[in-house]
């Protein structure tokens, strides 16, 4: 796809090291001061506004070619979330990411030479507040690390880490929709019932074991009918990009209430999700195998080729009174056993309907040696981090910041990054 060609540069000045080169293009939400909430498209360190570009005429060729998008617009862009641009189709979203491609290269003079244009259309990130970019109905949270089912397994349950099911199905549960959250939110200390260490009887009170959870996201695209099911090759045409994701939790109230029903409210009180969507046509050269399956799952569940993405990750901690980010892990999407067509296929097989703008968190992910969450870090909060300063952590104090980063490199070496998630824990 043009978009995707490495030989592109855009007429704005960008580091090899930013994450939104032109080949990347992801979508997200941002407020601005004057005028509201806007579409955008990130570009290095700007955010291009897609209602201003709009009302330029620079959509309105394309408005003609897909009627659906005709319609729409601009009103479509001056939206709190990329839900109804998404309700438009996929091919509405490719269009307007290719058209954006060809406004932001170097050699058209379209909007570069337009000072005014630039100047109403171009806006600094760092002057907007960018919002959540969806607005989830529905949100589930997949276990699609085996690295990472096994070693919480050994700690919940030494005896029966992997549960039979694991190699056969994506784990996962239904999260809550309405507590996710946007890059930046505060996130409070919840309180819960928990059961304290020797203690024979519960307690109600503030979380002493506050967790994050390093996941990636993906947004559904293409909407499903109740009934419907969604064959394996025909998955990836209702995943829209990925987000990166943090799914704060509790552990001591998980560890209290989690069986026979699974997690509830020692995990819905927030999700956080990173602010653009990265698309997964930009992540096409990004493409790689999985780890091997075995045994072989079920027919519904069998994919070949490259389903799964080379992302690396990373977490990093802003102690609270410090100054310096501590780097606490890093990994890769890749090590993921579950591929993200997988995961869809499985949780559309029977009938539920999937929604514009629901969010598929894959589990932590972890591999051999990166661990995503500090219940894995600290091995159940038995071993503390020791951290730079010397203070120790075992799970997160009020004040802390945690930071998840990611980003892909295309086989030419370009840099396609998914920006950050963060998020300040307050009591
Ligand atoms: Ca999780």
């Amino acid at each position: 796809m043009p978009a995707n060609d490495p030989a592109l540069r855009a007429w704005i000045d960008i580091r090899p090291t930013d994450d939104f080169p032109i080949q990347n293009l992801p979508f997200g939400v941002m407020d601005t001061p004057e005028w509201g909430p806007r579409l955008a498209v990130a570009i290095g360190g700007y955010a291009l506004d897609l209602y201003a570009c709009a009302q330029r005429g620079y959509f309105d060729e394309l408005g003609q070619e897909l009627p659906a998008l005709g319609a729409a617009l601009p009103q479509v862009f001056r939206r709190r979330a990329l839900n109804g641009f998404l309700r438009l189709g996929p091919a509405v979203a490719r269009a307007v990411r290719e058209r954006v491609s060809e406004l932001l290269r170097h050699d058209n003079p379209e909007l570069r030479d337009d000072e005014t244009a630039v100047r109403e259309c171009l806006r600094r990130q760092r002057d907007v507040r960018l919002l959540r970019p969806v607005r989830p109905r529905n949100y589930v949270d997949f276990y699609s690390s085996l690295e990472h089912a096994t070693r919480v397994g050994q700690l919940f349950r030494p005896d029966n880490p992997l549960l039979p099911n694991y190699r056969h199905l994506p784990v996962a549960y239904h999260g809550r929709a309405n507590s996710v959250v946007g890059s930046g939110t505060k996130i409070r200390r919840p309180s819960g019932q928990f059961l304290p260490a020797r203690a024979t009887e519960p307690v109600f009170g503030p979380t002493q074991e506050l967790d994050f959870e390093l996941e990636t996201a993906f947004v559904v695209g293409q909407r499903t009918r109740l009934g419907q099911t969604v064959p394996i090759d025909e998955a990836e045409a209702h995943v829209f990009g990925l987000v990166l994701f943090n799914d704060w939790s509790a552990r001591d109230i998980q560890r209290w209430e989690y069986q026979p029903l699974g997690p509830f409210l020692g995990k819905s009180f927030a999700s956080s999700v990173s602010s653009w969507v990265v698309t997964l046509d930009a992540l096409e050269p990004c493409r790689v195998s999985g780890p091997v399956q075995e045994p072989s799952p079920l027919p519904y569940l069998q994919t070949g080729g490259a389903g799964h993405f080379d992302i690396h990750l990373e977490v990093l901690l802003l102690p609270v009174g410090a100054s310096e980010l501590v780097l606490l892990t890093q990994t890769n999407m890749r090590h993921l056993y579950w591929s993200l067509s997988q995961q869809l296929t499985h949780q559309a097989s029977n009938g539920c309907p999937l929604a514009v703008g629901d969010l598929c968190a894959s589990g932590t992910i972890s591999d051999a040696t990166g661990m995503g969450c500090l219940l894995e870090l600290t091995r159940g909060g038995q071993q503390p981090l020791t951290l730079p300063d010397g203070s120790t952590r075992t799970y997160l104090l009020d004040g802390d910041r945690v930071i998840m980063r990611g980003y892909a490199r295309t086989p030419d070496g370009i840099r396609l990054g998914l920006g950050e998630v963060r998020g300040t824990v307050v009591g």
